[in-house]
């Protein structure tokens, strides 16, 4: 899936939609250079950046953008409980 903010065929909604059930994406602050990329490309604006990214668990939709734009593999999708754990 493309960025096309949030221009998504049927068949991309309902899996974002099932996948918004499980999955939140989780930023591991230790590999994190504050780089902003994955803020740049993601749909739901659930991303802030200041030394770190952080993700707002009540906007992320799973889409996954951020993932693969993180060229420093310091973002990843995760159990919604487990991600839950993570600080705001
Ligand atoms: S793209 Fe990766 S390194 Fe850059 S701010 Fe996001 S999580 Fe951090
Ligand atoms: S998974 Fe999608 S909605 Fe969630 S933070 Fe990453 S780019 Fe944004």
């Amino acid at each position: 899936m493309r960025n096309r903010g949030l221009a998504l065929t049927l068949s991309e909604a309902v899996l974002v939609q099932r996948r918004a059930l499980l999955l939140r994406a989780v930023v591991d602050p230790s590999g994190c250079d504050g780089c902003a990329s994955c803020a740049a490309i993601c749909p739901a604006e659930a991303i802030a950046v200041a030394s770190v990214a952080r993700v707002h668990p009540d906007k992320c939709i799973a889409c996954g953008q951020c993932v693969t734009s993180c060229a420093r593999a310091a973002i990843r999708l995760a159990s919604f409980h487990l991600s839950a754990q993570v600080p705001p």
